[in-house]
């Protein structure tokens, strides 16, 4: 049976076309009214400062 992985979103939360990454995701990123944002460690920073929603200061969690 296939483990499931959570995909990262890419820099935007996946709310720009064609920018999702497709890589596994490592953090899972807490936003205002959204759905929590999941990202790999290179979309981590670009995704904190251009994704909607995302608290300031940021609350990370640590996804597997
Ligand atoms: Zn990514």
């Amino acid at each position: 049976m296939a483990e499931h992985v959570v995909r990262c979103r890419g820099p935007y939360g996946g709310e720009v076309d064609g920018t999702g990454c497709g890589e596994p995701a490592r953090f899972e990123v807490v936003r205002y009214r959204r759905p929590h944002l999941y990202v790999c460690p290179v979309h981590l920073g670009p995704a904190l400062l251009l994704a909607e929603g995302v608290l300031w200061p940021p609350e990370i969690r640590l996804v597997a």
